[in-house]
């Protein structure tokens, strides 16, 4: 139920003092080690003895992708290279990419947050975790790997892709986890049925996905098709990979491991801190990293910090599912549109699949959005009227929930490209100027 109750579960009095502990030692930490803080803390005149509560927390400067693009590669680092043992990068679809590092006792943190993320997620000692995230740079692959094999489970290190050999293991190995992204899970599902493969030939009992945005639908396709429990896992390689929040049985949120990491929601547009409930931009704190510590780092990933405590008992922060991010959040026509937000609708509706793309263009002067939909295959021999119905069903809901004209476009199954590690749902033809 718990790797490590006493942590999971301290009294809020207790994990705040711990919070203020380590806040004080990791803003010491940056001033005198990392020039980039040194100055965004004087530019605001602080010192460190300036923190001297949480809310004081509020007071120091964010820190963004640019800034970390700026010092690339190692300038963020707040040790001597001789005591980094792991390099990671996130992709850099953009520009030069991030790059991170460990010390050897970052790893060691890493791997006990993994392990109580496992174990939270529903995996214990005994279970055979296959590991279908990323292997290298990206964070995914060896943060769960190592988590793993700290709680003791049988890992298989397969890695993204080859997803017949995915199936063939799953049902050879007798796997009963697995871990990936959930449109690659989906992706899994659809391969397994081409081979003629049934949920009841495997031991898979339980799923554990994260990496991208998805919807409580997608999740509830997912445990459908594949027969499992599914949770939302959260984390990212700038704060120091997978674990830093996840779901735990009762599927109402993920926890934030907060004697690790101080999480805040803000207005992304001025910065203010939203209180709980209210959605935002996160922004995380690391509290015990050494060689990448990172202050007020905004994720841009959207959420809401849930009131309330949670039944299974863990204290401190829980974070809604995210449901999008600020930089894939479209504007079209002035309205803010989320992939997150179709695709929840799509799950709701029978007869399609769960692969979707959007494309934006721009007509003159004015924007329109068209949703590409695969339509499942008993379904595209059927009639041109239940298509056509279909296609009239779902732009009705679509507008309804986005708010703005939609153009709706049923393609036919497997017509749009599937990912083995995050999805691409938009395309955006726009010149923008
Ligand atoms: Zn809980």
């Amino acid at each position: 139920m718990y790797w490590n109750p006493k942590y999971e579960c301290l009294p809020l009095e207790e994990l705040y003092e711990l919070q203020l502990e380590r806040l004080k030692v990791t803003v010491e930490r940056v001033f005198y080690n990392v020039p980039h803080y040194r100055r965004a803390f004087q530019e605001k005149g602080l010192e460190p003895s300036d923190i001297k509560s949480l809310e004081d927390l509020s007071k120091l400067p964010f820190t963004t992708k640019d800034d970390l693009r700026e010092n690339y590669p190692f300038g963020m680092f707040a040790v001597p290279m001789s005591e980094v043992v792991r390099l990671h990068s996130s992709s850099g679809t953009t520009g030069k990419p991030t790059v991170v590092g460990y010390t050897r006792r970052d790893i060691d943190v890493w791997a006990e947050l993994m392990a109580r993320a496992l174990v939270c997620g529903g995996a214990t000692r005994n279970d055979i975790i296959q590991n279908a995230y990323g292997y290298g740079l990206f964070t995914g692959g060896l943060g769960i790997h190592y988590g793993a094999e700290r709680l003791g489970a049988s890992v298989i290190p397969i890695s993204g892709g080859n997803t017949r050999r995915q199936v063939m293991i799953m049902k050879d190995f007798g796997t009963t986890v697995l871990t990936c992204t959930p449109s690659y899970a989906l992706h899994i599902a659809e391969v397994m049925e081409e081979m003629g493969v049934s949920p009841e030939e495997l031991k898979l009992r339980c799923g554990i996905f994260g990496a991208e945005p998805w919807s409580e639908n997608m999740r509830k396709e997912i445990e459908r098709r594949l027969k499992i429990s599914a949770v939302d896992i959260y984390g990212l390689s700038e704060v120091i990979g997978p674990g830093v929040a996840i779901e735990c049985q009762e599927k109402n949120g993920l926890h934030i491991f907060g004697d690790h990491f101080l999480a805040e929601v803000i207005d992304p547009a001025t910065g203010e801190v939203l209180p709980p409930g209210q959605m935002g931009e996160l922004v995380l704190t690391s509290l015990t990293k050494e060689a990448f510590p990172v202050i007020r780092y905004r994720t841009r990933d959207i959420t809401a910090i849930l009131p309330g405590e949670c039944p299974c008992g863990r204290t401190g922060v829980r974070i809604a599912r995210i449901t999008g991010r600020t930089d894939d959040m479209l504007i079209i026509r002035g309205v803010n549109v989320f992939p997150s937000q179709v695709e929840s609708v799509l799950l709701q509706f029978g007869g399609t699949e769960p692969h979707y793309q959007l494309i934006v263009d721009r007509e003159g002067s004015l924007d329109t959005l068209e949703v590409q939909v695969e339509v499942s295959e008993g379904l595209f021999s059927d009639k041109v009227r239940g298509l056509e119905e279909l296609e009239r069903k779902l732009r009705l809901e679509l507008e309804s929930t986005l708010g703005i004209n939609v153009k709706v476009t049923l393609v036919e199954p497997k017509t749009i490209a599937r990912s083995e590690g995050k999805a691409k749902r938009v395309i955006d033809r726009r010149k923008l100027v």
